[in-house]
């Protein structure tokens, strides 16, 4: 039985791996549930899965959550608020599994401290990745965590990979292990064949209602963009040691394929399945293993055909951003990160249109890039500065505009 800390217990992803858990019951035990303000979710959660602790972003919560399980005669679960709690309830000797599906920055702390922990880490959150790259894969190796990808594509590339690169991940020698790309597809999302004209009038409502999966707003936002691809490909980057030739990006509409690997002698390995997180989810749970993930097999015959496009950049301005950020380095990647944040919140607020977002996004990067010698050798704590100070700048841009 292994006991597992969710963090982002109340998202998208926090219910797929409930629905592994639901599967498996034999199998997994909660220990601490992590959320941000959904009073009402997490305590259905309580009920249902009677955790030993929980931790909510802040005292209102809390306090909210607190009454509502006292009235219904659950007084024993430990009920705290804040990051300290959240890295706490990751750190504990009896977790030996941490889900990290908070959402953006505010994940990043508490799955540092679930690596210095050396848990088994379970990552979603390709914000925190994303934001302290190869800090967190030294990390990893430092304090013997075990990584393991959630995202649906990086799960895929793990699955081709051979042992080897699965067992060093961050450190494998792609080019020793025979492989010679890494095909990172997408979606493209759900404006993937309208007029590039037509996109200044997207409104939140169309950008996320994502054509193959069900997500939270904000990646739902950046699937649109692509921003999410561009945020994969520096999660690749780093999970896989992979370099600009060796990573490339491709449109595959029907999330059929999640991801694919070449080798040298001209073979290609990809990964199949329906579009449901509960498969990557139960892998990294069960890994080695493979437990009932609670998903339909693929019926080949209702499929029919498997295409592919070009990334057509012009279209997807924000996976330019991205690429030319992971090549620039961690100042530029935190940078994007930050900006990236606020201008989805903006848009999801009607603040910004669906174009301006890519744009917005380019001028904080410049502002913030042109100051003096930005460094790409960076501690927490800088890493942490910096996402506060691209945010100053985000929303000083956004007060301009
Ligand atoms: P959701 O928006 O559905 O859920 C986000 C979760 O994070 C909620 O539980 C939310 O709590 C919690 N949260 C937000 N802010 C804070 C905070 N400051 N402190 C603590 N908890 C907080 O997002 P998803 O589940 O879709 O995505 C989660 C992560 O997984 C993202 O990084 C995303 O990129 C990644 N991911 C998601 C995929 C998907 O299919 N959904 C696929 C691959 C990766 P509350 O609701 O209570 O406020």
């Amino acid at each position: 039985m292994k006991k597992i800390t969710i963090l982002g217990a109340t998202g998208s992803i926090g219910d797929s791996t409930f629905k592994v858990m639901e599967n498996n019951p034999d199998d997994f035990s909660v220990v601490a549930l992590v959320a941000g303000t959904n009073v009402g979710k997490m305590c259905r959660l309580c009920q249902k899965w009677q955790p030993k602790y929980v931790v909510m972003k802040d005292e209102g919560a809390a306090k909210a959550l607190s009454q509502q399980l006292v009235s219904l005669g659950l007084t024993k679960i430990c009920i705290e608020y804040g990051v300290d709690a959240m890295c706490q309830v990751c750190s504990l000797d009896e977790v030996d599994v941490v889900m990290s599906a908070i959402v953006g920055a505010a994940g990043l702390r508490p799955t540092m401290a679930a690596i210095k922990a050396g848990k088994r880490i379970l990552l979603a959150n390709k914000e925190s990745l994303v934001m302290s790259g190869q800090l967190f894969m030294s990390a990893i190796r430092e304090f013997g965590a075990e990584l393991l990808p959630v995202d649906s594509e990086h799960n895929a590339i793990f699955q081709c990979l051979p042992a080897e690169a699965q067992a060093s991940l961050g450190y494998c020698e792609l080019d020793n292990l025979g492989v010679s790309h890494i095909l990172l597809t997408g979606s493209g999302g759900p404006f993937r064949y309208s007029p590039v004209n037509s996109l200044v009038d997207v409104t939140p409502e169309q950008a996320i209602a994502h054509p193959n999966w069900s997500m939270g707003p904000k990646i739902s936002v950046d699937s649109a963009t692509m921003m999410n691809k561009g945020l994969e490909y520096i999660e690749a980057k780093y999970l896989f040691n992979a370099s600009v030739e060796q990573l490339k990006v491709l449109i595959h509409p029907q999330s059929v394929i999640h991801s694919m690997v070449q080798f040298k002698d001209g073979s290609t390995i990809a990964q199949m399945g329906e579009p449901d997180m509960a498969t990557p989810i139960s892998l990294a749970m069960a890994y080695p293993d493979r437990i009932n993930a609670g998903v339909n097999k693929l019926d080949f015959s209702q499929i029919g055909e498997l295409t592919f496009i070009e990334v057509d950049y012009h279209r997807y301005p924000c996976l330019k951003l991205a690429i030319d950020a992971c090549y620039e380095g961690q100042f530029a990647t935190t940078a994007l990160n930050a900006a990236n944040e606020v201008m989805v919140d903006a848009f999801l607020q009607r603040r910004i249109g669906f174009t301006d977002i890519a744009a917005l996004n380019e001028k904080v990067l410049e502002r913030i890039c042109s100051g003096e010698n930005p460094s790409n050798q960076l501690d927490l704590e800088s890493i942490i500065d910096l996402d506060n100070t691209s945010r100053l700048y985000a929303q000083q841009i956004l007060n301009e505009y």
